[in-house]
């Protein structure tokens, strides 16, 4: 016979407290780091069809900081759990339960008559997740105001109930009663939507514009928690040269595509890496392809330039982003502590982030956005207060609070024991502290995303000043229209504009795989656009 207790560790995640017949076995934060015991193994009893798998392990994901789920019956594991479903016309019906505890959870659900089998199937995966979702906050006293919501865009479910007719009320317990989202969460959502409906009153109706992200993949240095396409910019003067000759024919290409269709853009973003690591005479001449190749840039609602790096901002540059009236910036502190700054690798001061903010409301820039993340390494409430207490004194036109997320791919996660992070009940206390700041300072939440292995199971919230919010984010995060990914890493998502179905499509991340195809990735683009609203674009541009 073994139990299970729950133990709560630093990290504030779950580890388990092991006893069987041979005595106690506690799983040590050494054990963990070691890699020796640290793998929290669950069986799933009942359920074999592997679609199951990747909704159930999401969820164990919020609990459990390492697991891996299993239908399989061979081998030993830590805790099992039997689930089960039926299904008719009319409802589906799941349970759960612990084996050797007394817990269980039960769900039903009503199936709409109309329902597709994938529909359906969905429905039965949800009622299934609820259950599993039940049984765990039993098991472990971990409450997820979440509920079985694991996605990265919780807003755009709400978003769709609304767009169909739904009324808030209804929409609301809807999200309560099948998803376990808790009040707070709904109430946030709904903030949110009101105030990017606000921002953008044509939200529904932008399917048939896009948005542009370029991105340009290089940095002066690479901080440790990034897994974004980065590359120290020093010495690679040839491999920029020829990355923006690539970008440059995109450019071209995807504008000359849009003016022969008549399809508008509503806002372009310049990310990265950092598109201010390279020379002011190469942003010159971006700007200058930008406004030449591109349709109706003057009408464009918004350009924005990430300048996230403060050790790339030049009064050169600044003035660069002034004549071609782009004022729209980031610049990102992330911290103001500088000791937490050199621990992931920033390569600038808090001096220097003051310093540039300053030069950069000089040169004009009237709408900053700064980025601050919560739980960085070494870092508790008293150093993110201050953060706060710092940027009370420049007050950005927006805030964006991150939450540390261990990304697999980061330095920092491949050495995840030499830093030190805070715990759940802390990293807690930090976002309250942000949502208490902001709300006293005049910001609002105007778009938010969530990750996986986000420390706490939290969120990031993009905070704005009323009337400044930044209309890119909201395209990009509510997925209402298409958004062309143009140069390194770039994520294209082509939006259906009449089902809204989503196709995506990627560059390559490193610049010498780009440098190599960027006419095949453009091709690949200009082929999707044409399939997604080619003949549409052109009946209407030549109707009008
Ligand atoms: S500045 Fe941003 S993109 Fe560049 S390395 Fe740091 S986190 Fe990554």
């Amino acid at each position: 016979m073994i139990f299970f207790a729950p133990v709560f560790m630093e990290s504030g995640f779950i580890r388990y407290c092991r006893i069987d017949f041979g005595g106690l076995f506690l799983y040590t934060k050494e054990s963990f780091e070691t890699k020796k015991v640290m793998i929290l193994r669950i069986h799933i009893e009942g359920i074999q069809d592997e679609r199951f798998l990747r909704p159930l392990e999401n969820i164990a994901n919020l609990f459990f900081e390492e697991c891996e789920l299993t239908f399989a019956e061979e081998g030993e594991s830590d805790l099992a759990i039997t689930l089960a479903y039926e299904r008719d016309d009319a409802a589906v019906r799941a349970s759960g339960a612990i084996t050797g505890a007394d817990i269980t959870a039960e769900y039903t659900k009503s199936l709409e008559p109309q329902s597709t089998e994938k529909e359906a199937f969905k429905q039965v995966k949800n009622t299934v997740s609820y259950v599993f979702l039940s049984v765990l906050q039993k098991h472990t006293g971990i409450i997820q105001k979440w509920g079985i919501l694991t996605g990265v865009r919780p807003t755009k479910l709400l978003h769709k109930k609304l767009q169909s007719g739904m009324s808030k009320e209804a929409a609301h317990a809807e999200l309560k009663r099948d998803y376990l989202i808790h009040d707070e969460k709904i109430e946030l959502m709904q903030n949110i939507i009101d105030r990017q409906l606000k921002a953008v009153p044509d939200l529904y109706d932008l399917g048939r514009e896009v948005s542009i992200y370029i991105g340009i993949p290089f940095c002066p240095t690479k901080c440790a928690y990034c897994t974004f396409p980065a590359y120290a910019i020093k010495g690679q003067a040839g491999r920029v040269g020829s990355f923006l000759w690539g970008l440059h024919y995109e450019m071209q290409k995807i504008g000359e595509w849009l003016k022969e269709h008549g399809v508008k853009i509503t806002t372009v973003y310049f990310g990265g890496g950092t598109p201010t690591s390279i020379t002011a005479e190469e942003m010159d001449l971006l700007y200058e392809e930008m406004y030449r190749s591109f349709p109706d840039v003057k009408n464009i609602r918004e350009v924005t330039v990430e300048a996230g790096r403060p050790d790339t901002i030049t009064e050169e540059k600044l003035a660069v982003l002034k004549k071609w009236n782009i004022d729209r910036i980031s610049i990102n502190p992330q911290s103001y502590t500088n000791e937490t700054l050199k621990a992931i690798g920033r390569h600038h001061t808090v001096e220097e982030t003051i310093e540039k903010y300053r030069l950069s409301r000089k040169h004009g820039m009237s709408n900053i956005n700064m980025d601050l993340i919560i739980g960085l390494p070494g870092e508790g409430v008293k150093e993110f207060r201050h953060s706060l207490q710092e940027t009370e004194k420049l007050m950005p036109e927006s805030l964006t609070v991150h939450t540390l997320s261990f990304k697999r791919a980061s330095e920092m996660t491949r050495n995840k024991h030499k830093y030190k992070v805070a715990d759940r009940e802390e990293i807690v206390a930090m976002m309250d502290d942000a949502v208490s700041w902001t709300k006293q300072h005049g910001y609002h939440p105007y778009y938010l995303y969530r990750q996986k292995n986000i420390l706490g199971n939290l969120e990031n919230i993009g905070y704005s000043l009323p009337g400044q919010e930044s209309i890119y984010n909201i395209m990009i995060m509510e997925e209402k229209q298409t958004i062309i990914g143009i140069g390194c890493g770039a994520a294209s998502k082509f939006v259906d504009p009449n089902t809204g179905k989503i196709t995506h499509f990627a560059n390559p991340k490193d610049p010498k795989s780009y440098n190599d195809r960027f006419e095949h990735y453009t091709e690949e683009k200009l082929r999707y656009l044409s399939e997604l609203f080619g003949q549409d674009a052109a009946s209407s541009s030549h109707k009008a």
